[in-house]
């Protein structure tokens, strides 16, 4: 893909759309970044462009941004804004960053998406490849956009890419080597005119462009990814069942089928991490590895030496036979119910923040079994608080610090104090990270 001189509007002025305008420029091409946020929030971003000497505005977007051959849109930028509403109108060919960046890669592409487990995943995908000698990028909606390391790939490397749904709205060819599927539950649905079967959609998309000689990995426990139309060849992974090809979890074993003979891989006590769900995001990676004809010790040995990413059900200390784990990356109700279903112990739940319309009564059964008490905190406080007083003790703090004292002076030797809090952040703090920084510094002072 030649795009030399091409003129290319990129929409959205932080990590995603800095770097494909970064990529823009380094290719020749002439890029023009807008973003409508006010230009002090945009400082570190707008200041990376300045050096780069690439053109851009803040504050609105203006008439510029459609003098271009096309455009290419950050995956914070909703469908329904002014820029992507008027692209639509005169006809402007509008792209997503992964789409872009995608152009440009010569290796092969393992693309995750999933409502949770994505960060997960890609990662242990990225160890696992990484340790058997299979050199994998990490990129995507990560710590890295894949546009900043799109030209590094060479032709037989991999890269493990995190992939959300908005980044999948605006695909043309992009077409993964494996695509993975992990699980759809409902989360985003204001972006997918509160439907969930847009949402599901657009999760499938992944796989739109694949062909007979790649690779779909899906999770045949979720009924909402039956059914999938593909040209490529189909694995699925399970927890609960036996499945045709692929992985699945019996007898407190992974195992591996292609064809008839299913071979164990490694024991779940080989496993770092806790959970089910963990169990399931494993048995997707191990999919990928076998089909990259991985060998099983390797497979095993990476499962056990990674170290899980932080926030989440990170471990962060023991004090007074009190364990306290930060899970603040759990910012919907369904990822809270695999969290409390992956300890032993009593818990002290820290539950709330920016409530994104959450159904709580989906905790209600392990709240029930496994869940002391409460503490809610955040704009939700009020809801949660509402929701569970019939169910379980819970008390309302006005603050992050007033929870976590208040559920270590309750808290008896064998409790765990759990902040997986079903909720955005941006009521109280910057981000989920902000979060779990500020509650992993409130523990350590305890
Ligand atoms: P994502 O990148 O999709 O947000 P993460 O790996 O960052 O996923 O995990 C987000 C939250 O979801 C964490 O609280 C984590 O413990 C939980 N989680 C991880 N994997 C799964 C899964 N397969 N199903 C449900 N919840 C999960």
């Amino acid at each position: 893909m030649n795009i030399a001189g091409k003129r290319i509007s990129i929409l959205g002025a932080v990590r995603s759309g800095v770097a494909a305008a970064k990529l823009a420029a380094e290719l020749n091409a002439v890029p023009f970044v807008s973003d409508s946020a006010p230009a002090e929030k945009l400082e570190k971003y707008t200041r990376e462009l300045e050096d780069a000497g690439i053109e851009f505005e803040t504050d609105e977007h203006t008439e510029r941004v459609f003098y271009c051959d096309f455009i290419v849109t950050s995956p914070g930028v909703p469908s329904d804004s002014y820029p992507l509403k008027i692209a639509r109108e005169r006809k402007i060919k509008v792209v997503s960053e992964l789409e872009f960046a995608s152009w440009f890669c010569k290796g092969k592409v393992i693309a995750i998406t999933g409502t949770n487990g994505k960060t997960t995943t890609t990662t242990l995908c990225a160890h696992t490849l990484n340790n058997a000698g299979l050199k994998t990028y990490l990129a995507g909606n990560i710590g890295t956009a894949f546009s900043e390391t799109a030209l590094e790939v060479k032709e037989d490397e991999f890269v493990a890419l995190e992939v959300s749904s908005f980044q999948l709205d605006y695909i043309r060819n992009f077409k993964p080597f494996v695509s993975v599927i992990l699980n759809v539950t409902p989360d985003h649905l204001n972006r997918y005119e509160n439907s969930f079967q847009k949402y599901i959609d657009a999760k499938i998309k992944i796989t739109k462009n694949q062909d007979s000689n790649d690779y779909l990995i899906v999770n045949a426990d979720d009924e909402n990814l039956s059914n999938i139309v593909t040209d490529a060849q189909q694995y699925a992974f399970s927890i609960s069942k036996d499945v045709w090809r692929g992985a699945y979890f019996e007898n407190n074993a992974l195992y591996f089928k292609d064809a008839e003979h299913p071979q164990k891989v490694c024991d779940r006590s080989e496993l770092s991490l806790k959970g089910e769900h963990n169990v399931a995001n494993a048995l997707a990676v191990l999919t990928v590895a076998k089909l990259l004809t991985v060998d099983d010790s390797s497979i095993c040995q990476s499962f056990n030496s990674f170290k899980g990413v932080e926030h989440r059900l990170e471990f962060v200390r023991e004090l007074e036979g009190v364990r306290f784990v930060n899970d603040s990356k759990a910012t919907n109700v369904d990822s809270v119910w695999y969290a409390l279903r992956s300890f032993e112990r009593p818990l002290r739940l820290i539950l709330g923040g920016k409530d994104k319309g959450n159904d709580y009564s989906r905790i209600d059964e392990p709240v029930k079994k496994s869940v002391k008490k409460i503490y809610a905190i955040g704009s939700s406080a009020n809801k949660v608080y509402e929701h569970f007083k019939n169910i379980v003790d819970v008390e309302i703090d006005d603050s992050l610090e007033a929870a976590v004292t208040a559920a270590f002076k309750d808290a008896d030797k064998g409790d765990v104090v759990l902040l997986s809090p079903a909720c955005a952040s941006f009521d109280m703090f910057d981000n989920y990270e902000h979060r779990g920084k500020v509650f992993k510094e409130i523990v350590e002072n305890l």
